[in-house]
């Protein structure tokens, strides 16, 4: 087949750079930038061409549209990508929307922070190196009951660090029913393996009993760990070791016990109608030696990992090599200390912090909201059928997996078009809205929708529809 017949129809660099709406790109951008995007699409069309010499239409179509292709893959190269989207999905810690959302207070006073220069590692009482845990690490003691602590990258990270500075080349007896995965393969064997601890399983999958962890411990044991069910639970016939009997072996043996708590829950939650989750306070009540969590599930902050604990086991995880590796940097720093803060009153911590907010919303106060932005949205009823509906949120982020709260939404027929293309193009608008679909209407969860938001969402269909 003679392909050049395509070829030729592929306009040369020169009379692409004359074209009008390129010109115009040309005042915005750097020749560079437009001549390396002219490259790119001319060669995909080529490639095109190539691959599939039959398809005429497509070859036809792409042709007449590189000039579109060129003009919107700079516009993808010089825009920003991430941006801020509104969650309707009621899923308060939704890890594909980045989790915990910040306080505007706790960002404010790190925008401060990061955008000159700080303590980070220097202590001003004494005018020489500090620690950057110095921040927050008695706010943690003081919160917890723990002796030390320190943060790093992320739970993932304090898992390993921890299993690699107390247990290398030793073994970890742990419970069959604890072998947890996260999302995003974090898997309990696998991170164990990587830190070079040498797992030993004990128990079953629904049973495990104290005298299953006594009988496997050797002079070759390093810890003990507990490490909480956080996205799943196993019910019916079934049996755990508690933390306080798991301690209490720890120290008859001289064995530190470790636990990785997931969520890093510092309030009793049963006292919000939630189901009890074990908070860090009372593990280190129990006597758990060393313990960690998120700091971006339901404590409400940045992405980190806190470790937790005595200050014997805190200083030799803090002196490990691997530890600088996974160290926390200024922005996370000054919002961990920013969140701690707020929890030395519980109630300023359930006022302020905007997942223990979402999590203790007044359902009434939700359907106002959804009451609120169902009238708003009414300038659209041509486009739309609107509605208001009882919903569940959820907590999300692999916490609190069966736990539904009841909630409202607001819910959204097209009537010109099909829901599929209406919720894509709600996630393609200037501020996107990630809602659920369900029997052809979009739903709204007001739960996780955060203040002022409201008007935002109206600005979007307003342009959608316009
Ligand atoms: C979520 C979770 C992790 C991973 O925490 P990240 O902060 O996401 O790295 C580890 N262990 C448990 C039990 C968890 O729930």
């Amino acid at each position: 087949m003679d392909l050049n017949k395509y070829y030729r129809k592929i306009p040369k660099v020169d009379s692409i750079l004359e074209n009008e709406k390129i010109k115009k790109l040309l005042e915005k951008t750097s020749r560079e930038l437009v001549l390396d995007c002219v490259r790119e699409a001319t060669e995909d069309l080529r490639k095109l061409i190539n691959d599939k010499p039959d398809n005429e239409d497509e070859i036809n179509h792409e042709i007449n549209n590189l000039i579109g292709k060129i003009a919107l893959m700079l516009d993808r190269l010089t825009n920003y990508n991430m941006k801020k989207v509104i969650n309707g999905t009621g899923t308060i810690l939704h890890t594909n929307l980045g989790r915990a959302p910040i306080s505007k207070e706790a960002a404010e006073r790190a925008r401060n922070i990061v955008t000159g220069y700080s303590n980070l590692e220097f202590d001003l009482e004494q005018g020489k190196r500090g620690s950057r845990y110095s921040h927050f690490e008695k706010i943690i003691a003081k919160i917890t009951g723990a002796e030390a602590a320190l943060a790093v990258n992320n739970n993932a990270a304090a898992v390993l660090l921890i299993l690699s500075a107390i247990a290398k080349d030793k073994e970890v007896i742990v419970s069959r029913g604890e072998l947890v995965e996260i999302g995003g393969s974090f898997r309990v064997p696998d991170v164990m393996k990587q830190s070079g601890g040498i797992l030993v399983e004990v128990g079953t999958t629904n049973k495990t009993h104290l005298h299953d962890y006594e009988e496997r411990i050797t002079p070759d044991t390093a810890a003990l760990l507990k490490v909480h069910t956080s996205n799943y639970k196993i019910v019916g016939f079934t049996e755990s070791v508690s933390i306080e009997e798991l301690s209490a072996l720890g120290k008859k043996y001289n064995i530190p016990v470790i636990e990785d708590i997931g969520s890093g829950v510092l309030t009793d939650l049963s006292s919000y109608g939630l189901t009890y989750e074990p908070t860090v306070q009372n593990s280190i009540k129990a006597g758990i030696d060393v313990i960690c969590f998120s700091g971006d599930k339901l404590l409400g902050g940045p992405q980190a990992g806190i470790i937790a604990g005595k200050k014997h086991y805190i200083d030799k995880i803090k002196k490990h090599p691997l530890n600088r590796a996974l160290r926390i940097d200024k922005f996370t720093a000054a919002v961990l200390e920013s969140v701690f803060h707020e929890y030395l009153e519980e109630e300023k911590a359930m006022e302020n912090i905007p997942v223990l907010k979402m999590i203790n919303m007044n359902i009434e106060d939700i359907k106002q909201s959804a009451e609120k932005l169902s009238k708003k949205l009414k300038d659209f009823s041509e486009f739309l059928d609107i509605g208001i509906d009882e919903c569940l949120s959820q907590m999300g982020g692999g916490a609190l997996p069966l736990e539904r709260m009841k909630s409202y939404a607001v819910s959204l027929k097209p009537k010109t078009m099909t829901c599929t293309s209406f919720e894509r193009e709600l996630r393609n608008i200037d501020v996107p809205v990630i809602g659920r679909v369900l029997n052809d209407t979009f739903y709204i969860d007001l739960r996780t929708v955060l203040e002022g938001e409201d008007q935002v969402i109206y600005d979007g269909i307003k342009n959608l529809f316009k």
